[in-house]
């Protein structure tokens, strides 16, 4: 199914496999469905799995930056305890606990193939300022320039937004716009966008391309929350709708399925784009 019509896209909508073909620079925001297992452990095969393809495509000339949720479910796996506290400082807490645990989990990852990461913790005013921004740009360009992969995660201890609603896919958004981003990549725990919630409705019926979000909002329905109960589809649609204003395309992939990113490079597996 399509979304929108093809005005501004006249000529035809290029696939997702000729999209990734021809972006160099790719922001990939990684949820907390895509890292934990379905018991709510960190998943470390599928974190190795995607760092594995990463890897390949920096190798073949990408540059990529991270954006990466999971410091709670990582702080619930090291302490062990308060993962049913719903008090903010114990959320939080986790959270500072977890986010070592995540960057030591990716720095392993990466080591394996002899590439460095280097952590940014931002918040949503580190974009609204104007020097702030120009340093987070320098940052990121020095990184990706020499060869390093730079893994971006709101801060959660100073910022309440993002464990209310797991707003990493705007900070995905305002990544991908900030560094120039030709392509940003949402990997979640479903194969795209439905016209329902495809966990409650066997029978939704999934969109491959967008055009024209304010229709595609029209047209579906987005109830339902994660387990985690942070963000859901609506937060990655206004993502798209964030980096497609700026002409960066956006893709939403299932991050669960093994191989996923060379899969969808090579055309085995789509997900939905979003044109820009
Ligand atoms: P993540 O933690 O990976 O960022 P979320 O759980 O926040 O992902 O958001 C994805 C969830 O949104 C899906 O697992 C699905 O249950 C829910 N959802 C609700 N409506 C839709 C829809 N129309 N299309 C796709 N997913 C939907």
């Amino acid at each position: 199914m399509v979304i929108g019509k093809n005005d501004d896209h006249e000529e035809e909508l290029l696939s997702l496999k000729e999209l990734i073909e021809n972006s160099r620079k790719i922001v990939i925001k990684i949820g907390s469905n895509t890292l934990s297992t379905d018991k709510g452990e960190v998943n470390l095969h599928a974190m190795h799995n995607i760092v594995d393809q990463l890897v390949e495509w920096m190798k073949g000339g990408k540059e990529i930056i991270i954006v990466s949720s999971g410091a709670g479910i990582c702080g619930v796996g090291a302490i062990n305890k308060w993962f049913r506290r719903k008090d903010m400082n114990y959320k939080q807490a986790l959270c500072a606990i977890g986010q070592v645990e995540l960057m030591m989990a990716y720095k392993e990852l990466f080591k394996e193939y002899d590439y460095h990461v280097g952590q940014l913790l931002l918040t949503r005013d580190d974009f609204n300022d104007h020097s702030r921004n120009l340093h987070i740009r320098n940052t990121l360009f020095t990184l990706v320039d020499e060869g390093v992969v730079p893994i971006v995660n709101e801060n959660d201890t100073v910022s309440v937004d993002e464990i209310k609603i797991g707003d990493n896919d705007t900070l995905g958004a305002l990544t991908a716009n900030l560094w120039g981003a030709d392509l940003l990549i949402v990997l979640s725990d479903i194969d795209g966008v439905y016209d329902k919630n495809p966990k409650e409705h066997p029978d939704a019926k999934i969109i491959r391309q967008v055009t024209d979000i304010d229709e595609l909002k029209r047209s579906i329905s987005t109830a339902g929350t994660n387990r985690f109960g942070t963000g859901g589809v609506v937060t990655k649609i206004e993502a798209a709708r964030r980096v497609n204003e700026f002409g960066i395309h956006m893709a939403l992939l299932n991050g669960k399925k093994e191989d996923i990113l060379r899969k969808a490079a090579d055309g085995r597996e789509e997900g939905t784009v979003f044109y820009g």
